[in-house]
């Protein structure tokens, strides 16, 4: 029996105690430093709607039932609705639908799936417990781990292998970092944001946004709102802005920020409640935080996976999607090499790293920030949808992963003129 300590219950450590449990050999325990999303509200302030599409929805899938329990919880999107301060929107309509669903909502999904089919004996599950360290001395017999509950005594905790799933601000790859067991580069992101709740369909039924198409709106200044459809007719979504100009500080009452959504955003304005827009105000702020890595395991002992050793932006809704996808590619590798991580280890980090690299470099300059080159982004979309099939140099990045069928080595390579432009626009600003 392979004892297994998985550092963070995100979609990715969740997902890969399910694949872990479904082999045999495995007892899974999980460590969480939030608390248990079950017992909170839906809707809480530290989430946001996550497009799951077929890349993501592959390594879901290698879970019988998996997937209905998810699309159970989410909404299916046909495409985008881009709104104009007046009139209809316009509404672009992709040939391949999406999943859109809450992040906290996902995370509840899996876990429920979790405990429903796993007894205490082969899993375990501690929430409000964060990894505070991780001993990296290699001549110890098995791996040790020290936890600090919320409201209790340190303690160590020990196992055969140790999973990083513990996000953007891993404390695991922080340890091996310190520790000068491997490099890992980290930006802030220029943007922030705010997280946003608003019923889809006003309580009079007067104003009522489309179900099936996520929701944009353009502010001008670099200040942009995304909404997605929610299957218990909500919109979940973010306002993002640039760290400097941030819409809602100098609005110090609930009217004044309403009145503000209802000048700027009609359609959605007209479904703001007075008590989501006093929420609003008071929600915190949050970062976009980025990480590049020179590995995805050490030793023969840990795994990092999903954001904890690639977060990107989420301009391009695929941060989600590439951490899920980790864990079916190293799903097969255990198949692979029969449960030996001594090999399945060194073999993940050789088979994906040159991949989540290029996700990084697609993430970064696949949409274009200066004016003449975001023209033409527009022009060679549209003209992509008409003539890509027989000019496919015209395709832009985003077209090529919404199709979800190659690699991020293959579009980047297929897209690598593109890319140099916009990093090229960028240096010259
Ligand atoms: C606004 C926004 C929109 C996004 N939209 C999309 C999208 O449309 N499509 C897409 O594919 N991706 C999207 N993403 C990215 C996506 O959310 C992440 O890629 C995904 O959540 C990564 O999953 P994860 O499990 O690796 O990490 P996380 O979801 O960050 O989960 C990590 C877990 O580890 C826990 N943890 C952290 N530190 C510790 C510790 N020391 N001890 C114990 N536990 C710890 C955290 O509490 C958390 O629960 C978006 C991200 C943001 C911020």
């Amino acid at each position: 029996m392979q004892n297994i300590i998985i550092v963070g219950a995100g979609p990715t450590g969740l997902l890969l105690a399910q694949i872990l449990l479904a082999r045999t050999g495995y007892k899974v325990t999980i460590y969480e430093r939030r608390s248990d999303p079950r017992q909170l509200e839906p809707a809480s302030d530290r989430t946001f709607p996550i497009v799951l599409q077929s890349r993501g929805l592959r390594a879901i899938r290698a879970i019988p039932g998996l997937e209905t329990a998810i699309t159970a919880q989410s909404c299916r999107s046909q495409g985008l609705a881009i709104h104009r301060a007046k009139g209809e929107p316009r509404r672009i309509t992709r040939k391949l639908s999406t999943l859109l669903i809450d992040r906290n909502r996902l995370t509840r999904v899996l876990l429920e799936q979790l405990v429903q089919q796993y007894g205490d004996e082969q899993l375990s599950i501690h929430f409000d417990c964060a990894c505070v360290s991780v001993d990296v001395t290699t001549d110890q017999a098995s791996q040790a781990v020290t936890f600090q509950p919320k409201n209790d005594e340190a303690f160590v905790a020990e196992c055969d292998r140790l999973v990083a799933a513990d996000g953007a601000r891993s404390q695991v790859r922080d340890c091996l970092v310190e520790a000068g067991q491997m490099q890992c580069d980290q930006e802030i992101i220029a943007d922030v944001y705010k997280s946003l709740f608003v019923p889809r369909i006003s309580a009079d039924g007067g104003t009522e946004l489309d179900g099936d198409r996520n929701h944009t709106w353009s502010l001008g200044n670099g200040i942009r709102l995304i909404m997605a459809p929610q299957p218990d007719d909500w919109l979940h979504g973010t306002l993002i802005f640039p760290p400097n100009n941030n819409p809602l500080e100098s609005l110090e009452t609930a009217e004044a920020v309403l009145a503000f959504f209802q000048a700027r955003c009609p359609s959605l304005g007209q479904l703001m409640t007075l008590e989501e827009a006093e929420a609003l105000r008071l929600r915190p702020v949050s970062t976009f935080l980025t990480v590049r890595c020179d590995r995805m395991h050490w030793g023969d002992r840990i795994l990092l996976i999903g954001d904890a050793v690639h977060a990107v932006s989420p301009s391009i809704g695929q941060g989600c999607n590439a951490s899920l996808q980790d864990v079916g590619v190293f799903a097969q590798l255990l198949e692979q090499f029969d449960d030996d991580w001594s090999q399945a280890l060194p073999a993940f980090t050789a088979q994906r790293l040159p991949d989540v690299h290029a996700l990084r470099e697609l993430s970064d300059f696949s949409f274009p920030r200066s004016k003449s080159l975001g023209v033409e982004f527009g022009l060679r979309m549209l003209l992509d949808k008409r003539l890509g099939r027989w000019l496919p140099q015209l395709k832009t990045p985003m077209s090529l992963l919404m199709n979800g069928e190659q690699s991020y080595g293959e579009i980047l390579e297929q897209t690598q003129g593109w890319i140099n432009r916009v990093k090229q626009s960028q240096v010259k600003e």
